[in-house]
């Protein structure tokens, strides 16, 4: 068995080249590390990726890692050591990957991700904004079938109609989505409608995801650039139970 923190040793942090463009689908990358699992599967390290990990809310991206003799790995799941993005998979065709590659996202998977969770953060403001008070966030989910917000105690009597009109009517303005950096000690002063911030890894700096004029939430994932692209949201349900209200969604 192949330990994630073995395949990492030693390996330069990975650039994460969708933090800075999730639209991002196509790009080549160097080799660090190939870790064999079995006769075909393995872990494979890259010096960048647009490939992101399961985790923050968001599921794994999949893709394709194409090298310059032809060879071809299916990336999987993609996972995280740290500061090092992982990428499992298959060798499909070929070699295992070595030297110059390209790495190429399954888009349509991934720009539905996009929708969900900018989806999830208009829902954010649209559940202050609709019950207001002082919540705190538990989790989170933004990916098709369904995804979901969580917060901790109960939320009382809300109508989800009254969150999905919220939602649609930020969604119709047609926003601007963008991500701004920002040191630990800006961070209270550039955050607008986030929940209990406490709950953060201490970091140097901060990605701050800002729904222009509505909210900015500290956020690792991917977004599209402007609410009009989330399409129409639904609120499928509002479960409450062992101290949690989850607030579930789709995009359409
Ligand atoms: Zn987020």
């Amino acid at each position: 068995m192949v330990r994630l923190e073995e395949v990492a040793e030693g390996c330069p942090e990975t650039t994460r080249l969708y933090l800075e463009d999730a639209y991002l689908r196509e790009v080549e990358a160097e080799v660090i590390r190939y870790v064999p699992e079995t006769k075909k599967s393995g872990y494979l390290v890259l010096d960048a990726t647009i490939f992101h990990p399961k985790g923050g809310g968001q599921p794994s991206d999949t893709g394709e890692v194409v090298a310059s003799d032809g060879s071809r790995f299916r990336v999987r799941k993609v996972l995280e050591a740290g500061p090092v993005v992982v990428h499992y998979g298959q060798v499909v065709q070929g070699d295992p990957p070595t030297g110059r590659v390209r790495l190429l996202l399954d888009w349509e998977p991934r720009y539905q991700v996009m929708r969900y969770h900018t989806a999830g953060h208009v829902l954010d403001h649209a559940v202050l904004s609709v019950v207001g008070g002082d919540l705190r966030s538990a989790s989170a989910f933004h990916g098709p079938p369904e995804g979901y917000i969580e917060f901790e105690g109960e939320l009382g009597a809300v109508d989800p109609r009254a969150l999905e009109a919220e939602a649609n009517r930020v969604v119709g303005e047609d926003r601007r989505v963008y991500a701004i950096w920002v040191g630990k000690e800006e961070l209270p002063g550039k955050v607008k409608g986030a929940f209990n911030l406490s709950r953060l890894p201490d970091l140097p700096r901060y990605r701050v995801v800002v729904i222009e004029g509505i909210n900015a939430i500290p956020c690792g994932g991917t977004h599209v650039s402007r609410t009009g692209e989330v399409g129409k949201v639904r609120v499928t349900g509002i479960d409450v139970s062992g101290g949690l209200s989850r607030v579930r969604y789709r995009v359409e």
